[in-house]
């Protein structure tokens, strides 16, 4: 007998939020150092809930294993097997945090009520995990984790995360402001989010665009229990490429824009050349050359444009993402 609270999810199946079996995917790449007391932190939190009755039985730990060349698998297989609480997953090779989380993801939907994605490093607050299921528990079908402060990180990467959020706002794309991949997600959201193909996945931006009821839960970030930053600056660079080329094509109207604005220019630089070749201060062959490179200059910077306007219309094709995302159905 569904309660009130509860939810279907696409297929109709309900989604329990009284006791929901929650599932944690936890990434993990070259984590053999923070692994075995992550482990201990995870298998307790999921106790007190337990104790506090708001989670079933079955809830459990996901454990994905990027490529690991550390013994981060074997300490995954160890826990395992003491615990089937603890599960497990491994990545042939290294394909980054965001093609390791839609892994675990992707299992565990099946399994579970919810997912909530937390990385290895116990960073993310695990009492935020609490109030993050709580909030499910009232209806929100997405919970964001936002850092309440940025006091932990060094003085490059509080700007350089400020600079790339507000380019993203700028450029049009849903983001959720000082939310990196720490979420709770039921299971609603991840059969939508398997409708998205693309294979370019930049999470933080999907599920916004997913669109469904959503709540968030503030937290501070504690400095790594172990180890060290996993992200070399080439990988935080190419995650940051990710996340805005796959959601807008804005950077390609860029080019239209100033093509444009070059083309109206010209009639000034025209204006320049002409009086100065009238006044006899220009050497001979210069006013041509200067008239046609500005003109040629914008009519091909426009002709871009026109392309880029074409493949950005590609881009969105190939993505083939959902038209639509159902979020309630009353049909029977
Ligand atoms: N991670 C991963 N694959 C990678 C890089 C990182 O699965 O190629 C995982 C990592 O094990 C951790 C999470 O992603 O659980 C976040 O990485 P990290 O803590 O190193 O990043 P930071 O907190 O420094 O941004
Ligand atoms: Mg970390």
């Amino acid at each position: 007998m569904p309660h009130p609270t509860d939810t279907y999810d696409t297929t109709g199946t309900v989604i329990d939020r009284t006791r929901p079996v929650i599932a944690l995917v936890v990434p993990c790449y070259n984590e053999q150092e923070v692994l075995p007391s992550t482990a201990l932190t995870l298998g307790s939190l999921l106790d007190t809930m337990l104790g506090k009755e708001m989670i079933s039985a079955d809830s459990f730990v996901m454990f994905v294993n990027d490529g690991s060349r550390d013994n981060t698998w074997q300490i995954i297989t160890e826990l395992h097997s003491r615990d089937n609480r603890f599960k497990g997953l491994s990545l042939a090779h290294n394909r980054g945090q965001q093609a390791a989380m839609l892994a675990g993801l992707m299992t565990v939907r099946e399994i579970s009520d919810a997912a909530i994605t937390i990385d290895a490093d116990m960073q993310d607050s695990p009492d935020a995990v609490i109030e993050m299921v709580e909030k499910f528990r009232q209806g929100a079908d997405i919970v964001y984790g936002v850092r309440a402060s940025r006091s932990t990180d060094s003085w490059f990467k509080r700007s350089s995360a400020r600079a790339f959020y507000s380019l993203q706002q700028r450029l049009g794309l849903e983001t959720i402001y000082d939310h990196s991949e720490f979420r709770l997600m039921d299971r609603k959201s991840l059969d939508i989010l398997a409708e998205y193909g693309e294979s370019n996945l930049y999470l933080r931006g999907i599920m916004p665009n997913i669109g469904l009821k959503s709540d968030i839960v503030t937290y501070d970030r504690a400095p790594r229990t172990a180890g060290v930053t996993k992200y070399t600056l080439g990988k935080l660079l190419a995650v940051s490429i990710d996340g805005i080329t796959s959601f807008t094509a804005q950077p390609m109207r860029l080019i239209f824009s100033v093509g444009s604005f070059l083309l109206f220019a010209d009639i000034i630089v025209a204006i320049w050349v002409l009086v100065s070749h009238f006044q006899g201060r220009a050497i001979s062959g210069w006013s041509s050359l200067m008239l046609s490179v500005w003109f040629l200059g914008s009519l091909v910077l426009i002709a871009l444009g026109i392309i880029g306007e074409y493949i950005g219309k590609i881009y969105v094709e190939v993505k083939h993402r959902p038209r639509y995302n159902i979020s309630e159905k009353l049909i029977d």
